[in-house]
């Protein structure tokens, strides 16, 4: 670091993106295996606007179809560069140094670095011992709750009515649930909008919708919540989406049948993958999601990791006390999570 910096930073660290793609089995980022719907790049070769000119910045048309999803109206949607821009700003817009934020000690990686970034304090409240979210340890924080749903990396997921508790008992502030999976077997709680002023609910397409490298992700919210982060989003980047996403965004929406398909797909190839690890004496956290969250009663998650990756298979291994005997597993291909599957068979031989 340079004598000039003049920050107190942790950055995210994210999960290892190999230079040469083929020597890997990647199930370590979350990344959909499938490509996106060919009707959405179709749609996109067709309607995106000629770059030589600023993206739209209303965006109405993507807003409006990202709302009737879910019932809800254009002015209740905010569009952003992947959804770690939007939890980004919402940290710019509803937190400050007299008014921090509390999120689980274990989850998504990236609260604490903005948290950091933004000046602000922050607690990280302990999960329970089984790794599942206590809703009561929500109630009147007077700050605000950023909780994924399903969380990260566990995969575990709350109820709607245990979201509904906690947003009762914050009124006064934000709760941000941050449904970056929801996709794969979770309800979503967006619906709870029309209800709820403080409730705000991020999205992304990086996951369900095969559009990571595309960079696009969007929030629910009450009209208010959106138009304060409107204003952030105006004081840091107004063209924060570009046309070519847009475009292929909307083309996303309009192939919904593709997602579904395609989730169904991953929660199939996740319950025949969850299925042969514990065959193989795994224990695997029940998920929502698009990955597993899994450990071997003799191997320690850290040599685990480093085995399947001499073997060309990444997962993600995270070094901290609770879940260290744990490798977070993406699900892929079955051709994918049977080469994973080799790799541990021919590991749990030679540990033996
Ligand atoms: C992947 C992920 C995101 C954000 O991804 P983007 O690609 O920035 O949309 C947000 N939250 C969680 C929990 C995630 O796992």
């Amino acid at each position: 670091m340079s004598r000039y910096f003049t920050r107190d930073l942790r950055p995210y660290v994210p999960g290892e993106q190999p230079e040469d793609l083929s020597r890997f089995v990647k199930l370590n980022t979350n990344e959909n295996p499938y490509p996106p719907s060919e009707k959405a790049l179709a749609y996109a070769r067709e309607h995106c606007r000629a770059l030589n000119l600023y993206s739209d910045l209303s965006a109405r048309e993507l807003r409006a179809a990202l709302a009737a999803e879910v019932g809800l109206e254009p002015e209740n949607v905010l569009l952003s560069n992947g959804s770690d821009e939007l939890l980004y700003f919402a940290f710019l817009a509803f937190c400050s140094a007299q008014r921090g934020a509390v999120f689980p000690d274990i989850s998504y990686g990236f609260y604490p670095v903005f948290a950091r970034l933004c000046g602000i304090p922050y607690r990280e409240v302990p999960l329970r011992s089984d790794l599942s979210i206590a809703p009561e340890d929500y109630f009147d924080r007077h700050e605000l709750v950023v909780l994924a749903n399903p969380n990260a990396p566990t995969g575990l997921l709350l109820g709607p009515e245990d979201i509904r508790s906690i947003l009762e008992r914050n009124r006064d502030s934000v709760v941000l649930i941050d449904e970056a999976y929801i996709d794969f077997g979770g309800l979503s709680c967006a619906g709870l909008v029309r209800e709820y002023d403080n409730l705000l609910v991020a999205r992304t397409f990086s996951k369900s919708r095969s559009m990571a490298g595309a960079r696009l992700g969007y929030a629910y919210g009450s009209a208010a919540l959106i138009g304060d982060l409107e204003t952030v989003r105006y004081s840091v980047n107004p063209y924060n989406v570009n046309s070519y996403t847009l475009a292929l965004g909307l083309g996303a929406v309009l192939d919904g049948d593709y997602t579904r398909a395609r989730c169904r797909d991953i929660q199939e190839t996740r319950g025949y993958t969850i299925q042969m690890l514990e065959r193989r004496g795994f224990a695997v956290l029940p998920s929502a999601a698009n990955f597993i969250f899994a450990r071997h009663p003799d191997i320690p998650g850290a040599a685990l990791y480093a085995a399947l990756k001499a073997r060309g298979v990444l997962v993600r291994h995270f070094d901290k006390p609770r879940i260290t005997d744990y490798n977070r597993i993406t699900i892929g291909t079955r051709a994918q999570m049977d080469a994973l599957l080799a790799a541990v068979d021919e590991i749990v031989r030679t540990e033996r």
